[in-house]
């Protein structure tokens, strides 16, 4: 016991420099790493090369770990004095389930703290030029999972309210439902030919973005897969190819003048 701890951390998505600093600095103090699909394997190098790493999240099928076995895991580790770091995808607290974790951890006396992460929710939209608000365009936006069956009964979203009620609309796994998520946003009076904007594998070298409308984006991005974010609104109608030049490649910083120096600038 003693000192062991949890410190949830967002990794960003998709590009491994989109961590926090203080992120980083935690992941580089880290005695354990349990990491889920969603943050990136690079950033599995900052850790120490002591450091015990465990995978906690999709395997190749559908098999996750359970959020009970992960958990167990945390509050495991931390009690035998471990500094444990838990890296998520995005930020820890959208849809990423941080929130059970914290409960689990403090109901067992473990110190957690948790470090906010850039969430795909507005960074993979900007990646394709998309803000997700923009004065005279969109005054609000909603962040929804497109998780479940829009048909359901007892599903917790209310698509009904959510189509006309919210200038932008985010989708997060939603890929498999768009069908039935555009049309049921359609005829709860959507206009269908609001723009829409498909992003798979937001910042990272394989980003594809599709484009068109809500009666039409189902089928122009029937061949993107998860992970992609969805964006439903005017102000798709931005939307454009952002230069990507990560600070990292574009130079070097000398150690004495603190002036840049570029290598491979392209
Ligand atoms: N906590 C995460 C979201 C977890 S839910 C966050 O804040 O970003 C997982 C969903 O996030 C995916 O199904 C997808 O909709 C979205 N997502 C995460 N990373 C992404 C990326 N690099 N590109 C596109 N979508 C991404």
């Amino acid at each position: 016991m003693g000192s062991g701890r949890v410190v949830l951390v967002g990794a960003g998505p998709g590009d491994p420099d989109l961590i926090t600093l203080r992120g980083l600095r935690w992941l580089r103090q880290a005695e354990v790493v349990i990491y889920d699909q969603l943050a990136s394997p690079a950033l599995l190098d900052e850790a120490p090369p002591t450091a015990l790493l465990i995978f906690a999240g999709k395997a190749t099928g559908h098999h996750c770990i359970a959020q009970s076995a992960i958990n167990t895991l945390l509050i495991h580790h931390a009690e035998a004095g471990r500094l444990v770091v838990r890296l998520k995808g995005g930020d820890p607290f959208v849809f990423g389930r941080g929130g059970e974790e914290v409960l689990a951890c403090r109901g067992a006396g473990i110190p957690v703290e948790v470090v906010p992460g850039v969430s795909s929710a507005v960074a993979v939209p900007a990646a394709a030029g998309i803000p997700v608000t923009h004065r005279g365009l969109s005054s609000s936006f909603a962040v929804v999972t497109g998780h479940e069956d829009p048909d359901k009964t007892t599903a917790g979203v209310d698509w009904d309210r959510l189509a006309t009620g919210v200038d932008t609309l985010v989708i997060l796994m939603g890929i498999a439902t768009l069908p039935l998520i555009a049309a049921r946003l359609i005829a709860a009076g959507r206009d269908p030919a609001t723009p829409a904007a498909v992003i798979e594998r937001g910042l990272t070298a394989a980003q594809r973005v599709v484009t068109g409308t809500l009666a039409d984006i189902a089928e122009r991005a029937a061949r993107l897969a998860s992970p992609a974010v969805i964006v439903i609104g005017e102000v798709v109608s931005l939307h454009y190819s952002p230069p990507r030049h990560s600070p990292a490649s574009r130079g070097v910083r000398s150690p004495n003048k603190g002036a840049s120096v570029p290598v491979g600038d392209r």
